[in-house]
């Protein structure tokens, strides 16, 4: 694990500021004052890639603002990690940026590490996480904001920790990105995790639809034309028209119903038709109707009939003409906003009152998870609704300061040691749980706090690949074998791999 610097994007305020429509004097105030105040607490700490901690929060506002949300929101992206890892104490956000500031702030804040551990720990702070959710649904855009730019940098994170992340972000967040309309975060988040969470499949779907996708783009790329075309030829003059790629994990999903076999997927590209009006919307469809015949059964309106999460849109299919068949989507551009951010184009757009009653079915379900997860007594049943299987089979223990290290049940020390560092994994000399010295073949369970003891030294012995779990302790310690004993390497090459 060497995690190299990379000079990522690190938006400067002035960037962030320029996102806002029509920012308000006090907006531009407070934007600036969390930037700053966000800055200094966060000084001197890093993220996983090198770059300064802050960058994280200069992300997640950016993406905020970029939905054109509210100043208070955007302000708190920015400020989301104070508490939980700068111990700025909750009455200084209050004092400084106010009781709306530190409601968001503290909506997306993970529990004390001390009350609860392990998965206990993670539980209620999800558990927690919903019910602020439902309380105001701006958490969930921060803590979605938060997540897009985790998962953008995962390939920093050690490797015993991605699995497990990009599971969580496709059984939660992208679930919930879809639930309230968000298509573009949800396609950012699932793509983003896919490779991490099922490399296998992802690597399938990719060989599956190479070459089925750089034919339809040519299709795409001509017919996108003609559709234009016609359109104009029958007045209707603001069309504007371009295509889509299906995203790789809805893609996988969906070639899963399909036998694998993508010429059973319509959809992997479509066509998008944007429109003026609802009016404009119908007319499009007759007019592409008359040039090209549909597959029967494929005419959904959405329009009349929008989808659960608020989703309207006409779609239908065509013939291409070569045998082959093409999606068609058509919509008005406010359609097509929401498509793209669903509840977030709501609260940018509409006015407060408004917004109430708008979201107000959105906001059942959550209200709704709400209630009932405050009435699932036990951790274990709310984990399982929750369709997190991956829990199992690992256990959660911690870093003297509290950090999660997440590992293979029956994992060692060793395991524990390499997560953290291949240095320190390297010169093990002892380990203590729970303060108490003990030998390092000792297996942890849920909730140990694990410390290591190094010495220059000390040096991996072959005995430890007995009793290491992770591939990534075992990859190590046979890597510092191979590299420290030719007689082993002189073994190997001749003999074969021992174990
Ligand atoms: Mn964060």
């Amino acid at each position: 694990m060497s995690p190299t610097a990379k000079n990522k994007d690190c938006p400067s305020v002035k960037e962030i500021i320029a996102l806002l429509k029509n920012p308000s004097n006090e907006d531009v105030a407070i934007i600036e004052k969390a930037y700053s105040f966000a800055k200094e607490a966060h000084e001197g700490q890093l993220r996983y890639s090198g770059e300064p901690y802050f960058c994280h929060l200069a992300n997640v506002g950016e993406t905020l603002a970029s939905i054109n949300i509210d100043a208070l929101t955007v302000a708190a992206g920015l400020l989301h990690d104070t508490i939980e890892d700068c111990a700025i104490l909750p009455r200084t956000i209050e004092k400084e940026f106010g009781k709306e500031v530190l409601t968001l702030v503290e909506g997306v804040t993970k529990l004390g590490k001390l009350k609860y551990r392990g998965v206990e720990r993670h539980v209620e702070s999800l558990r927690k996480f919903f019910v602020a959710m439902s309380r105001d649904v701006r958490v969930l855009l921060i803590k979605l904001a938060d997540r897009l730019h985790n998962i953008q940098t995962l390939e920093y994170v050690p490797e015993a920790k991605r699995q497990r992340i990009a599971l969580e972000t496709l059984e939660i967040h992208a679930r919930l990105a879809d639930r309230f309309g968000m298509a573009k975060w949800k396609s950012i988040l699932e793509d983003a995790a896919f490779p991490y969470a099922y490399p296998k499949e992802y690597e399938q779907v990719l060989a599956i639809i190479k070459h089925k996708r750089t034919t339809d783009e040519k299709y795409a790329e001509k017919i996108h034309r003609s559709i234009q075309k016609e359109l104009a030829a029958n007045g209707i003059k603001t069309a504007r028209v371009d295509y889509r790629v299906k995203n790789l994990f809805s893609l996988w999903k969906k070639l899963a119903r399909k036998e694998m076999d993508p010429d059973k997927v319509y959809d992997i590209l479509a066509v998008r038709v944007i429109v003026k009006s609802v009016e404009d919307c119908y007319k499009a469809l007759g007019i592409i109707h008359k040039h090209w015949r549909p597959v029967s059964g494929r005419i959904k309106d959405y329009i009349a009939v929008p989808k659960a999460n608020g989703y309207r849109s006409l779609h239908t299919t065509i013939f291409r003409g070569d045998g082959g068949v093409i999606e068609i989507q058509i919509r008005t551009e406010e359609m097509h906003g929401e498509a793209q951010y669903g509840i977030a184009s709501h609260l940018a757009y509409k006015e407060k009152n408004i917004l109430k009653g708008e979201t107000e079915r959105n906001l059942a379900w959550v209200k709704e998870l709400a209630k009932w997860q405050k009435e699932v007594a036990k951790s274990d049943e709310f984990m399982e609704h929750l369709h997190m299987d991956f829990f199992k089979d690992r256990v959660f223990v911690f870093t003297p300061k509290g950090d999660v290290i997440d590992l293979p049940e029956e994992s060692s020390p060793i395991d524990f040691a390499y997560a953290i560092h291949s240095s320190i994994g390297d010169h093990v000399s002892g380990a203590k749980i729970n303060n108490k010295l003990v030998s390092i073949e000792t297996k942890l369970k849920n909730g140990d706090i694990v410390e290591i003891e190094t010495k220059g030294s000390s040096s991996p012995k072959r005995k430890w690949l007995d009793y290491t779990k992770t591939t990534l302790a075992k990859r190590h310690i046979r890597a510092y074998l191979d590299k420290t004993n030719p007689i082993e390497l002189f073994a190997q090459r001749f003999f074969g791999k021992k174990k």
